[in-house]
């Protein structure tokens, strides 16, 4: 984009959502260097009607058919699309250069594969399309020439400390530190997290974000799925891959290198400097944001994560060293059991042991091709 008056062409599947919204913050901001061509939501047409208003794309979808059909209705000069794969195809545009794919979860894998396919940039922020299908989606990416650039603030921090480190691809990593806030219960006791209600587990300290990955954060899966996420997107195995507890959100994660130097990426925690950055990369973009007062700050802390009150990030390991089916049957499931437990069927703590239960029934397949993920992913969901 050395081009200033060429503008980049973006797709925003997930735009309603939390990363979807502050996209359109970014995009808002450098209207000289973006443009929209093709935003996509769920099922909330009211929200997506004021974003065509405002963003004028050429085409819009709905996942939701009987919204998409409302949505028709009431607006003009746009082509809507309905379905799930009404979605997807948003990804294909030709003259689209960057999708970003920033809905919750398994949802993602479509819309992820199709960029991929079409050789374009993917701006993923839908981490559980690698935890599912990591190897399948690293293969897809090589095979079309195309390119996955991080929307999580971690792994967006790693990505440029390799950068900075002109290691990308060289064996001169030795570990990676993916930072964690801990949530809202860090230093609780497990007995204490027995009654936790939703409304406890929404309220994140540092992040402000879509439920499921609140609750995800709250039970440490979020840290588990990004381990892996880190697995693949890095090709680092998951011995070399630590996780350490820092409150603050300060610090986004760490490279340590083999000859003892270790490079930190740090920022106020705001999401949209990893999405503008997905969007710009190689370049960089201004964007408007208090300075880092470390001064002000006082303190950065940093510990070990409690892997007994928290067994969710164990069970990513886990999962991850089994390899095959097991990462997609441990996101399925963590999906459902989150939903179960907002739903006020499960307690807190059940949510890990779900978890473990339906990854112990699962018969593991080794290589598994993309229809054998689609399938663990079902038989996941189905109830135990
Ligand atoms: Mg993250």
């Amino acid at each position: 984009m050395t081009d200033k008056t060429k503008k980049a062409k973006i797709a925003v599947i997930g735009s309603t959502g939390s990363i979807g919204l502050s996209a359109l913050d970014v995009i808002r901001e450098h209207k000289d260097r973006f443009e929209i061509v093709a935003l996509a939501a769920g099922s909330n047409a009211e929200v997506l009607k004021q974003q065509i208003n405002e963003f004028n794309p050429r085409f819009a979808a709905l996942s939701d058919e009987t919204a998409a059909m409302n949505l028709k209705k009431s607006v003009s000069g746009v082509e809507i699309r309905a379905g799930e794969d009404g979605v997807a195809s948003l990804c294909e545009i030709d003259d689209v250069d960057i999708v970003l794919v920033s809905v919750v979860g398994i949802a993602g894998l479509a819309p992820a594969l199709k960029t991929l396919r079409a050789g374009k940039r993917l701006a993923l922020a839908t981490k559980e399309v690698l935890v599912a299908a990591g190897q399948l989606i690293i293969d897809e990416t090589k095979k079309y020439n195309a390119e996955i650039l991080p929307v999580d603030s971690e792994h967006c921090a790693i990505f440029q400390c390799m950068q900075a480190a002109g290691a990308l691809k060289s064996k001169s990593v030795e570990r990676l530190i993916l930072t964690a806030s801990g949530g809202p219960f860090l230093g609780k006791s497990f007995d204490e997290l027995k009654n936790i209600t939703p409304k406890e587990a929404l309220a994140h300290p540092t992040w402000n974000m879509g439920s499921k990955i609140s609750i995800d954060s709250a039970t440490l899966m979020n840290k588990g799925l990004e381990v892996i996420e880190a697995r693949w997107l890095f090709d680092i195995p998951p011995e070399q891959i630590d996780v350490v507890v820092h409150p603050q959100s300060i610090v986004h994660s760490l490279v340590d290198f083999c000859d003892g130097a270790a490079i930190a990426q740090m920022s106020n925690p705001d999401m949209r400097m990893p999405i503008l950055y997905a969007f710009t990369f190689p370049e960089r973009a201004p964007l408007q944001m208090p300075p880092l007062d470390l001064a002000a700050i006082g303190k950065l802390t940093f510990s070990k994560p409690d892997y007994k009150v928290f067994p969710c990030l164990d069970l990513a390991y886990v999962a991850l060293k089994e390899g095959g089916i097991v990462p997609a049957v441990l996101n399925a499931s963590n999906e459902i059991a989150v939903q179960k437990f907002l739903d006020g069927e499960i307690g807190f703590l059940e949510i890990s042991s779900y978890i473990e239960k339906k990854m112990e029934k699962c018969d593991n397949i080794n290589n598994p091709t993309l229809e054998d993920v689609i399938s663990a992913d079902k038989w996941a969901r189905n109830e135990l």
